[in-house]
């Protein structure tokens, strides 16, 4: 048994769906908020008798796997090592399937690693008393220091890369990760110099960047790592993996805007509280979020770059269909100085206190605009709409096109028109291709290649086959194509119009793939003959498990003639997946008819 057979059979796609999202049960399937598009509703779907997950609202769906490589960011070997280190699973790892992209992964890994047990030791010895007492200064506790391992870089050019070099990581990658920069005569030096390091972990914990505050006077008062192979600044949240157990548990997240906002709020006792990366709030950073509340608050600093900064946020969110709230810190103060003043009881009232986002919007730039002046009024007017106007959402963009004329009491008609709404975001996800696995994708691929197969083929598709398959939609309207077109896909125009956003986007992916596999029709016999074993055994899988339950519940309910019979029928299915395997080869004579 293959490596990746071994983690199927050990996980459900429940176990691996807990990792992000919070599950609900809903009759035999469980819902959540989806973790791939923002929304208010669960339309995301886990299905453990299938073992897959499924999308209602942006379609995306697909197995334990896909679910892993897509969150994770991972290829699909990386997905395996990812859960087999996850869940501890006592599965022999078949070395050669991935060893390159591993060990490429790995020297990023190792080489943070080691970089962040360097910063952490330079804090306690000698030059790190400077740094000590600077997070001292800022009431920062021991324990604090522990939970965020922050760190210090000693303010010379070769302390860590003398450290990595001693600890044996790839200088390249350390160089690649942002760690060393090189100079133009091509020496390594240290990026970050005397500097407290707050360590950036991803979701799952692993370290993954750095971000410095300078404790002299260099003019970059903060430095991150850069983009890397590794780390992506827009799809993380600083101080997540901390917070995101008491984002689950209180049902509500904090936006602030710095690393010591996140570290003093946790400190005393606000524990929900993350920042962005330096950078303005992303779609993908609000999609993290929504994956776990859509009760989120927005805590910036009370000055005019922070009221700035909620605005972008606010309209962020609203396009990304969150409406967020926004909690008043007071004039020139901070989330940090709030909290140490105010304690985690003023947070709790500000939060009790918090003005809906839009509102805040509104209320900014009616503030603004002098009613004296007609064109003030034009001119705000147009900048709300233009945020609202970008709302994906039809209905809730409506609402908000009515409160907003509302608000400024003019004519509905009068609001700068709706674009003729393609909104961008959401045609975006919907030309991502369906998720299929790769047997699905062969089996598709190799029937367009080689159409006639599907002759051979068509009379084994039974309806609860073809249902077991994810790309069904696209297989029915090929099935009904090939019987109109007399035996060949002569008029493949009129799938596009029968097929929705993703399955039309897969079927293009396929047709662009057929091109590069140079097989001969008999190869396609086979592959396709492969594929379908693999459904049917699948097919066999499902129907095993349900009546495997369903043999439980005899038991439990004391009913012994109805568990011999379910075992009878067990039986008939653990024959009939041998039968498949030995005695139904396609006959490949009836299918060379050669395609155009
Ligand atoms: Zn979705």
């Amino acid at each position: 048994m293959d490596t990746k057979e071994q983690i199927k059979r050990s996980l459900s796609i429940i176990d691996v769906a807990s990792l992000y999202v919070q599950l609900k049960p809903s009759g035999k399937n469980f819902k959540a908020l989806c973790p791939f598009h923002s929304e208010k509703t669960p339309s995301f779907s886990v299905m453990p008798e299938r073992n897959i997950f499924h999308c209602f609202g942006c379609h995306k769906s697909g197995d334990i796997f896909t679910l892993v490589q897509e969150m994770e960011n991972l290829s699909f070997p990386e997905a395996m090592d990812f859960l087999i280190e996850r869940f501890n699973l006592p599965v022999e790892r078949h070395r050669r399937e991935s060893d390159h992209a591993r060990s490429s992964l790995d020297a990023f890994a190792t080489a943070n690693e080691s970089a962040l047990r360097h910063f952490r030791a330079n804090l306690m010895d000698d030059e790190g008393k400077h740094a000590r007492n600077y997070l001292a200064e800022r009431g920062i506790s021991n324990t604090t220091i522990e939970v965020f391992a922050l760190g210090y870089a000693h303010n010379n050019w070769d302390s860590l890369l003398q450290h990595l070099r001693k600890d044996g990581a790839d200088l390249d990658k350390a160089v690649e990760l942002g760690l060393l920069g090189r100079n133009r005569e091509g020496r390594v030096y240290d990026r970050f110099r005397g500097r407290i390091i707050f360590p950036i972990l991803s979701e799952s914990g692993k370290i993954i960047a750095f971000g410095g505050r300078t404790l002299f006077d260099d003019p970059a008062k903060y430095l991150n790592s850069p983009e890397s192979p590794i780390f992506h600044k827009s799809r993380h949240l600083y101080g997540f993996h901390q917070a995101r157990p008491h984002i689950r548990e209180s049902g509500q997240a904090i936006l602030v805007e710095g690393y010591f906002d996140v570290i003093t709020l946790h400190q005393f006792g606000v524990r929900n509280a993350v920042a962005a990366l330096g950078t303005a709030l992303s779609g993908e950073q609000v999609h993290l979020l929504n994956r776990y509340t859509d009760e989120i608050y927005l805590f910036y600093d009370g000055d005019d770059a922070g009221t700035q900064a909620t605005l972008r946020g606010v309209e962020c969110m609203l396009t990304h269909n969150v409406s967020p709230r926004v909690m008043d810190c007071g004039k020139d103060r901070d989330p940090d100085d709030f909290v140490r003043s105010d304690g985690p009881h003023g947070i709790k009232e500000r939060i009790e206190a918090a003005e809906d986002g839009f509102r805040f919007l509104l209320n900014h730039f009616m503030e603004e605009m002098d009613p004296r002046h007609p064109e003030h009024k034009r001119n705000a007017l147009n900048q709300v709409a233009r945020i609202v106007n970008e709302i994906t959402d039809p209905i809730v963009r409506q609402e908000y096109r009515r409160r907003t004329a509302d608000a400024f009491q003019v004519d509905l008609r009068h609001l700068p028109p709706e674009h003729a709404h393609s909104p961008a975001v959401s045609n975006r996800e919907s030309r991502q291709p369906l998720l299929i696995s790769p047997s699905e994708k062969e089996f598709l691929q190799s029937l367009l290649a080689s159409p006639a197969i599907f002759s051979e083929v068509r009379p084994l598709l039974d309806d609860e086959l073809v249902n077991s398959l994810t790309s069904r939609g696209l297989l029915r309207q090929l099935m009904q194509r090939y019987s109109e077109a007399s035996r060949r896909f002569e008029q493949m125009d009129g799938i596009w119009k029968d097929l929705s956003g993703p399955e039309a986007a897969l079927l293009q992916e396929i047709l662009l793939s057929t091109r590069d596999v140079p097989l001969n029709h008999e190869s396609h016999c086979r592959r396709v003959e492969n594929c379908f074993l693999s459904f049917q055994e699948r097919l066999n899988k499902v129907r095993i498990r349900e009546i495997n339950s369903r043999i439980r519940v005899a038991e439990r309910d004391n009913n012994p003639s109805e568990a011999v019979r379910l075992m009878q029928q067990k039986s008939q299915y653990l024959k009939k997946k041998y039968k498949v395997s030995k005695e139904e080869p396609f006959d490949q004579k009836g299918a060379r008819e050669s395609i155009r």
